[in-house]
């Protein structure tokens, strides 16, 4: 049974060294003379390898006679047909013969057949290689080297066949300096002539990787081959295969041989874009979750901030002050709620415009911010004009000093709207947590302290004191 034939690049698909050791010296011979001669298969030669050797000559239209035949030769024993001819011999190994003389004679160049014999129940694989050449009387005759092939060989072979990894062996090709600038196949299995577009991979053997990984879409894959076969460093790594047609992943481990590398490609493109794809649905699903967290911030600000003064609103101030209230009521400390308002807004809005009224309103939200504690004091609007802040931890002196800062600061404020200037002032009412305060009635309590403040004037800071004192006493405010 034949398996193939090949007639380029014999030199890197021999397996066996003898066959290789005798195309040598034919193409020795032939590089100095026309033809090979006979005499090229000296005692030395014979001695070597004459039980694999077959020398053929022609004796009629696709017929050859058998002029000598090794003791180890398809399918014969040899001395069955030496002075045979191949239309008496079984058909099936004729066949070999008959195809090796033809192409060889074809060619006037050396052919190589592996052939695969079924004796009993044993697989023989056959390398033979055909050689024409002439006997020093110029007759044409075909020389057979018929080396049996290890099925150790064929075995591994089918193995790499049906890998679904693409494995290709190369070797160095070098230039004067002895610097590598491309490899060549040796070998390539089944999955890397598909891989590569081939049909088999005979095909393959010979090519250039190079050529098979030059292109623009693998340069990066090629340049990191090169790295293997200069630095002798195995190495590993993707890349993304592109081409008109076809898009793939591949990954690749490439080592280094005695002289040359073995690269192998694992096609992952499905676990590539199920992992692209996870990525994307990911990303969507960030964007989402960012987008929903926007949402929610802005929610959150409607809800909890004034538009006007991004102070916190009366809803915000709330929940905030029951935490401080409770805890400074857990703690025993003193807390003190300052309610603030500013006076003759009305006439602020009839003089000047409500919008005139609006900027005073956020000057005045500017100037109560500035002195806080982060994270302890909280200013809030909790009104039209009026505003509210918490200051935990805090003794009445402390918080009459801070409500006087207050007061001074909008006093010095000066509002310019168009070419008027608006001097605001404020009244202030403090009150301080008590043993069984709840916060409604702090509220309350700060809140009749800055009707004291009117009361006795506006532009005053008042307490609780000034509150039970009997009014116009002129010790009431603290201002
Ligand atoms: P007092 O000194 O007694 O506090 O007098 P007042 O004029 O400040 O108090 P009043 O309660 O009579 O007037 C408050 C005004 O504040 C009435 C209302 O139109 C105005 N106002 C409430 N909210 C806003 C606002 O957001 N922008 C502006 N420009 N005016 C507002
Ligand atoms: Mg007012
Ligand atoms: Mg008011």
């Amino acid at each position: 049974m034949l398996n193939e034939v090949f007639t380029a690049d014999i030199e890197v698909r021999l397996r066996s060294g003898e066959a290789s050791y005798l195309l040598r010296l034919y193409r020795k011979e032939r590089a100095q003379s026309e033809q090979a001669t006979i005499a090229m298969l000296t005692s030395e030669v014979m001695k070597a390898y004459g039980s694999h050797l077959v020398v053929l000559e022609q004796n009629g239209e696709g017929d050859y006679a058998f002029l000598y035949a090794g003791a180890r030769v398809p399918d014969h024993d040899g001395q069955a047909i030496t002075g045979k001819s191949t239309s008496a011999i079984a058909p099936e190994t004729a066949e070999l013969y008959l195809m090796g003389c033809e192409e060889a004679r074809e060619q006037n160049d050396a052919v190589c057949i592996n052939h695969i014999t079924k004796p009993k129940c044993l697989v023989h694989h056959w390398e033979c290689l055909f050689l024409p050449m002439e006997d020093s009387a110029h007759r044409r005759m075909f020389v057979a080297l018929c080396m049996p092939r290890e099925n150790k060989d064929d075995f591994l072979r089918n193995m790499l066949d049906n890998t679904p990894e693409a494995m290709i062996a190369a070797t160095p090709v070098r230039d004067l300096h002895g610097e590598v600038t491309d490899a060549v196949v040796l070998y390539a299995n089944k999955t890397a002539a598909r891989l590569s577009g081939h049909v088999d991979t005979n095909k393959l053997v010979g090519t250039s990787m190079m050529g098979l990984f030059g292109d623009v879409a693998t340069a990066g894959a090629w340049a990191r081959n090169l790295t293997v076969l200069r630095s002798g460093k195995a190495a590993q790594f993707e890349f993304h295969h592109r081409s008109q047609t076809d898009s793939r992943w591949l990954r690749v481990s490439s080592m280094p041989t005695k002289d040359g590398l073995l690269a192998s490609f694992h096609d992952i493109t499905t676990q590539k874009r199920a992992q692209l794809e996870l990525e994307h649905q990911k990303k969507m699903l960030m964007d989402e979750m960012e987008q929903r967290r926007g949402l929610e911030q802005e929610l959150w600000a409607l809800a909890h901030l004034d538009p006007l003064t991004s102070l916190p609103n009366r809803r915000a101030f709330r929940e905030s002050a029951l935490v401080k209230l409770a805890e400074s009521q857990t703690a025993h400390r003193p807390l003190a709620l300052i309610s603030l308002d500013i006076d003759h807004f009305k006439h602020i809005n009839d003089a000047y415009g409500h919008g005139a009224g609006d900027t005073v309103l956020r000057r005045v939200a500017d100037v109560l911010k500035a002195p806080l504690r982060p994270n302890t004091d909280m200013a809030a609007r909790v009104g039209g004009e009026e505003f509210a802040v918490i200051l935990p931890d805090t003794d009445i002196d402390s918080a009459i000093a801070f409500a006087e800062k207050l007061r001074r600061r909008i006093e010095q404020t000066v509002v310019v709207v168009g070419e008027h200037e608006i001097r605001p002032t404020i009244s202030l009412g403090i009150a301080m947590n008590r043993r069984s305060t709840n916060l409604d009635e702090l509220m309350d309590r700060s809140d009749r302290a800055l009707y004291t403040a009117k009361r006795s004037g506006r532009n005053k800071v008042c307490t609780e004191v000034d509150v039970q004192a009997k009014p116009g006493d002129g010790t009431t405010a603290a201002a």
